[in-house]
């Protein structure tokens, strides 16, 4: 393929010529797909239909002889806790099972530094100058959102192949003392689809911060969502952070949102023991205890966590070909051309595509005016501001191999309009 960068104006022009036919006649098709939706397909989610019949109707006690369909066990079932303690690699007393959302979770603990303050700080976060976090960026856009609802500034820093800049984070860490905490997916993170490496959770762990009650927010919503069968190792965060003396720096989340069904879930936090007595005690408040009767049904469809994987290299086999097929088309179309960059996820739910820089939102419109609806350009930034205007999220989970094709063929042509259009200034 040739490199667009290279031609000269008239090949420039006639290249757009022949570009625009193309996309004229995808915009003849009256498309209409939608390539937004991080969410299982429907196949996924039938991949659980086991647990609509469970517990069944005379199973409803734990191992302790509770009965699931009263209230109480505020802080999860014994073997709800256990799983999620397999799968955080802790113990099931260091984990809070809740209900179906770790958003959920995530937002109330944002809330309750807010309002309470956290163990080793100065009290409520909110009674302090100034709050911010630190944002990987691109990064997952509802972070951001609950940054933005509390009034908790965002500073972005940069992402690469291993995951923040840790240069960036240490000294914007060490240097103010309003930053509070950092946001952190560290498996196949959304949407770059990096993993972080070992120098990084260990960095992250040890790294001098100026305030005394800095939070690591670690979602770990993809710990087990591979598209390969030699996924790379992932630190262990928490214990990264005893081991530099810093035990209550992490926050850990997890669900089982794209595991099971994405609607009717379980959601975990995992912490530091002293973490965890403070998040139950203001959970005390606000909650009885949660859908235990969802929570049996969790336990009887997976006994372990090696039936988790298991399920979850069922979920593989759906997904793994509409990831190929995103990348079959980038490569075909844009290899090359030197007008776009994108990742090659091990796991995950996204392909992560950069234009070429002030390029992102005419892509967008032009895909959206062809049928092809994508993520608004700058969603994966804080305050939707893309300082680049170059990264678009693509989520092939839930539309058709068939749609999916044909939506990637509409985005390479529109990622090379775009590109030429700026060379051609
Ligand atoms: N965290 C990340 C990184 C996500 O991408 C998503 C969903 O896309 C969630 C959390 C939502 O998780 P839950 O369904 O458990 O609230």
């Amino acid at each position: 393929m040739a490199d667009l960068t290279t031609l000269g104006r008239a090949e420039l022009e006639e290249t757009l010529r022949a570009l625009r036919e193309r996309y004229q006649e995808y915009a003849s098709k009256g498309l209409a797909l939608d390539m937004t939706r991080g969410k299982p397909s429907s196949a996924q989610l039938d991949l659980s239909l086991a647990l609509l019949e469970l517990p069944g109707r005379s199973d409803y006690r734990t191992v302790d002889g509770v009965d699931c369909r009263n209230y109480g066990v505020m802080e999860g079932i014994p073997e709800a806790r256990a799983l999620f303690g397999q799968y955080l690699e802790l113990a099931p007393e260091q984990v809070i099972v809740g209900g179906n959302s770790s958003l959920t979770l995530m937002h109330d603990a944002i809330v309750r530094a807010l309002l309470h303050g956290v163990p080793d700080g100065d009290g409520a976060w909110s009674k302090q100058p100034a709050t911010r976090f630190l944002c990987p960026s691109p990064g997952y856009d509802r972070h951001f959102a609950i940054c933005e609802e509390f009034g908790i500034g965002m500073i972005a820093v940069d992402m690469n192949e291993h995951g923040p800049d840790m240069d960036q984070v240490e000294r914007l860490a060490a240097g103010d003392p309003s930053i509070k905490g950092i946001w952190c997916v560290p498996r196949y993170s959304n949407p770059t689809g990096v993993t972080y490496s070992r120098d990084t959770v260990e960095r992250l762990a040890g790294m001098r911060t100026a305030a005394s009650d800095f939070r690591i927010l670690w979602d770990n919503a993809y710990a087990v969502h591979h598209l390969t069968d030699d996924p790379e190792p992932l630190a262990h965060i928490l214990r990264a952070c005893e081991a530099a003396g810093h035990p209550n720096r992490a926050l850990l989340f997890a669900s089982t949102s794209k595991i099971t069904l994405a609607g009717a879930g379980l959601a975990a936090m995992g912490a530091s023991p002293e973490n965890i007595e403070d998040a139950k005690r203001h959970l005390a408040k606000q909650i009885i205890g949660p859908d235990k009767v969802n929570q049996l049904r969790h336990v009887r469809m997976f006994r372990s966590l090696d039936d988790i994987r298991a399920h979850m290299r069922r979920h593989a086999s759906l997904v793994r070909p509409k990831f190929d097929a995103v990348l079959e088309v980038f490569e075909r179309e844009l290899g090359g051309k030197n007008v776009a960059a994108w990742s090659r996820p091990k796991g995950g739910y996204f392909v992560s595509l950069d234009s070429m820089d002030g390029c992102a939102k005419e892509v967008v419109g032009l895909a959206a005016d062809a049928g092809v609806k994508l993520t608004q350009a700058g969603a994966t930034f804080p305050y939707g501001r893309d300082p680049r205007n170059r990264n678009i999220r693509i989520a092939p989970t839930f539309p058709d191999l068939e749609d999916i094709e044909i939506a990637m063929q509409v985005v390479a042509v529109c990622v090379q309009i775009a590109g030429v259009r700026k060379l051609l200034g």
